[in-house]
């Protein structure tokens, strides 16, 4: 990570004003294992391990010799993977006597997910959540609310960040990257708060290993092992989760697999980003990291899954995409939600429209060994449930959810800005 101000690489100090030293300490670690403390297992008890299922419903229906697995991260009280890296940075926060969260969400599951581990802490939470979802998702704000936490439409008049942007936009729709430089702006001005990020840094994909750690004791059991993983990115924590234990055994000699990342067409860091050093957010208050990105003053049109709505992506995912270990596309939404449909109605599961993309790259997958009369053994994430997002079911079904595609000047204009950062050789 490189200092905003001086382009310099930070240290630990640094990042102090904003995440507890454990944290911190996690972020840079270069250990292979970091045990999860165990009163954040016993908090994980209530729906861990979560349930890897057999599709046998859908590789029927899908007429395919392909088996498909899936982890199925619904379980938890706020719905999705979040709770799993909630509940830890809660808990060391806690441990650092802080007072207060402030936070950025997008469709809402990190705001819940964090409302609900302050709860279990005593923490106070404050969410900055993306316009576009506030106005669209006002049942999972009233589930942050019921969980005891505040939240407020981002970009807001509470912040100069967003005081910035309303001048510029009075009815702008906000971005992760508008909200994050809202929270960053608060969580900076006092000792008490902190930031806590739902996604992208190191020490939420660690957190997040335990879906993957979790699948190959659960594979084991089943007599299994994977040939192909897929998963949804948005900022890449529960791709991350799923494909990394199993991309780690594979570094140390073990079996080689696919992994594939499935991304918005409307927003596709991967598949259309640069691999540059760039802002986390909009305002520039976060460090640098080196990532692919389409630029921090990108704004992605406002479709349906706000969990992918971000201009960056997890700089360790980023790294092995461009070592060439993972493979990367882009699907566009009515296409996944077409796939999220076919999913619920043969394994009665109604994803999130995130996971839609998820299950879409699953079962191009599955339909790929159908045409070459392959079997082979298909594992994706099924990051979260859609109970609160039935808003984009009922456009979808009405015919009304279109396929948006971003701003090509936009994009180019954005990516040009990108910040000329000099790199060591
Ligand atoms: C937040 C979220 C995502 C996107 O974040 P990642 O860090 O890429 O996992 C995807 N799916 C669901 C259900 C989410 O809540």
């Amino acid at each position: 990570m490189l200092h905003p101000g001086t382009l310099q690489p930070v240290g630990p100090d640094d990042l102090a004003p904003l995440f507890p030293m454990e944290l911190i300490m996690q972020e840079v670690s270069t250990e292979r294992e970091v045990p999860i403390p165990e009163p954040v297992r016993e908090i994980y008890r209530q729906w861990r391990p979560s349930p890897l299922f057999r599709a046998r419903r859908l590789e029927k229906a899908l007429q395919t010799p392909a088996k498909i697995y899936y982890k199925y991260e619904g379980v938890s009280p706020a719905g999705s993977h979040k709770p799993n890296t909630a509940v830890p940075q809660a808990f060391y926060n806690k441990q650092a006597g802080v007072k207060k969260l402030v936070t950025e969400t997008g469709a809402g599951q990190w705001g819940s997910s964090l409302s609900f581990a302050g709860a279990l802490y005593g923490l106070e939470v404050k969410v900055f959540m993306v316009r576009v979802s506030y106005d669209q998702k006002p049942y999972r704000r009233a589930l942050m609310e019921t969980y005891g936490a505040s939240c407020t439409a981002s970009p807001s008049n509470e912040t100069q960040a967003g005081r910035n942007i309303l001048a510029q936009r009075a009815d702008h729709p906000g971005s992760l990257g508008i909200a994050i430089s809202e929270a960053v702006e608060i969580a900076a001005q006092r000792d008490d708060t902190k930031y806590a990020l739902g996604s992208v840094l190191n020490h939420v994909l660690l957190h997040q290993t335990v879906v993957g750690q979790e699948a190959m004791a659960q594979l084991e059991m089943a007599g299994d092992y994977p040939d192909v993983i897929v998963g949804c990115t948005g900022g890449g924590s529960n791709f991350a989760g799923i494909a990394f234990p199993f991309l780690g055994a594979q570094l140390r000699g073990g079996k080689k697999l696919r992994i594939v990342a499935v991304e918005p067409a409307a927003c596709p860091s991967l598949t259309r980003g640069q691999y540059a050093y760039d802002f986390g957010d909009t305002a520039h208050l976060t460090p640098l990291t080196k990532m692919h990105t389409l630029g921090s003053t990108f704004t992605p049109p406002g479709f349906h899954a706000g969990g992918l709505r971000y201009h960056g992506m997890a700089p360790l995912v980023s790294h092995i995409k461009q070592l060439g270990l993972i493979e990367a596309v882009a699907y566009h939404q009515t296409t996944c939600f077409e796939a999220g449909v076919l999913f619920a109605r043969a394994e009665r599961i109604l994803p999130a429209p995130a996971a839609n993309h998820a299950v879409k790259g699953a079962i191009e997958e599955a339909l790929k060994c159908k045409a070459e009369g392959k079997s082979r053994t298909i594992l994706f994430n099924l990051c979260g449930h859609g109970h609160f997002d039935m808003q984009a079911y009922i456009d979808y079904f009405g015919g009304k959810l279109q396929d948006l595609n971003y701003d090509e000047a936009e994009l180019a204009m954005a990516l040009a800005g990108l910040p000329s950062v000099k790199e060591a050789a």
